[in-house]
């Protein structure tokens, strides 16, 4: 065990019993600060941060006890300040009031310098497996967070997985429903992919996500969107709090931040570069209908788009009105 140097806090409202414990406690090696009552002693403990407390009984205004109860309420989940009574009653019925009141021992007094010693040194091997417990807990939760933290993300491209996606659109439905706002949807495909890793192999594909992955989040310019990698070649986009005119424009965005890149793609039907076909749906979520509604609607307006030429956005409103806009940006 680690023979450190504590830090004792010595409460006594006699000064003799106070000076007789301070010369122990220093002659052992330790450091000691002093109060004189049980108010005192509260400052000293915020104050100073003993390792240990000796505390006296009887005192007058706040006794031993009450002292002792209010530094424990004081005490956060993660300290722990060990209290040791020292009194000149001894009967079984103040010892179990002392450890009630928050104190981990007893001595009674006159205190012997040897018994002093062993109990300071039972309450420091204590400490010290506290403190091991509350570093090995601390770690623990990091890694924990961090655990959560990569569970949530595509290992590939580094946003947010599929996994993360199904719990976000569940929330974002249920608080947009709460406050009768559109939610928009935007399904993602690249196009013509398979001839893609066909042609450059799957390192350059795995590469070509990555950009897209990168170059599509940093379009996205609300706190509250999120992009993830719905699965293969395909992402979604969620925006909360956006009618489908907005969800169209930024559909729009993210293809040209897509095709901004300028990703070399021989084999494509078109441009050839890299693109993306996008399929957008909005809706009022409410409390009857499912996302799943809404991720067919933005379904149907992508195998739209791919079937309309590819590297181009439609989009749907799918309340109950149904309207449906179509919005190639350019004709070229
Ligand atoms: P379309 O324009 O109609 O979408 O055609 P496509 O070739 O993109 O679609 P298809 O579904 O036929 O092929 C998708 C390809 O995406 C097939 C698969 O090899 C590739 N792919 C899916 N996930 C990954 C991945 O993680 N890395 C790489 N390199 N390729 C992937
Ligand atoms: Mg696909
Ligand atoms: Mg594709």
């Amino acid at each position: 065990m680690r023979d450190i140097i504590v830090k004792i806090a010595i409460v006594d409202d006699t000064l003799s019993n106070l000076l007789i414990v301070r010369k122990h406690v220093e002659l052992l090696g330790h450091t000691a600060v002093t109060a004189r009552d049980g108010g005192e002693a509260l400052e000293v403990f915020e104050k100073e941060k003993p390792d240990l407390i000796l505390m006296d009984v009887v005192m007058p205004e706040m006794d031993g006890y009450a002292a002792a109860r209010r530094i424990r309420a004081l005490e956060d989940g993660a300290h722990w300040t060990p209290i040791i009574f020292l009194t000149g009653m001894g009967s079984e019925e103040d010892l179990k009031c002392g450890i009630e009141a928050g104190g981990d021992d007893y001595l009674i007094k006159p205190v012997s310098p040897v018994v002093l010693g062993a109990k300071i040194k039972a309450m420091q091997r204590l400490l010290d497996m506290r403190k091991t417990l509350v570093e090995a807990t601390q770690k623990l939760d990091s890694a924990n967070q961090e655990l959560q933290r990569l569970s949530a993300l595509d290992g590939l491209t580094g946003i947010p997985n599929r996994r993360r996606f199904d719990e976000a659109v569940q929330t974002e439905w249920r608080r947009n429903a709460r406050v009768a706002s559109p939610l928009s949807l935007a399904m993602i495909d690249v196009d013509c992919f398979k001839q893609f890793n066909d042609h450059y192999g799957h390192l350059a594909g795995d590469d070509c996500l990555r950009k897209i992955a990168t170059a599509m989040q940093s379009a996205l310019k609300r706190p509250g969107d999120m992009l993830a990698r719905y699965g293969g070649e395909e992402f979604v986009a969620i925006l909360p709090a956006t009618p489908i005119s907005g969800g169209l424009l930024i559909a729009q965005n993210l293809r040209d931040s897509v095709r901004e890149m300028r990703i070399a793609h021989e084999f494509t039907d078109g441009e050839k570069i890299v693109t993306v076909s996008i399929g957008v749906a909005a809706i009022t979520p409410d409390y009857v209908l499912t996302p799943a509604a809404l991720i067919e609607a933005a379904d149907e307006m992508l195998y739209k788009a791919k079937t309309s030429g590819r590297n181009q956005v439609h989009g749907k409103r799918c309340d109950n009105s149904a309207v449906v806009s179509c919005l190639p940006r350019e004709a070229a």
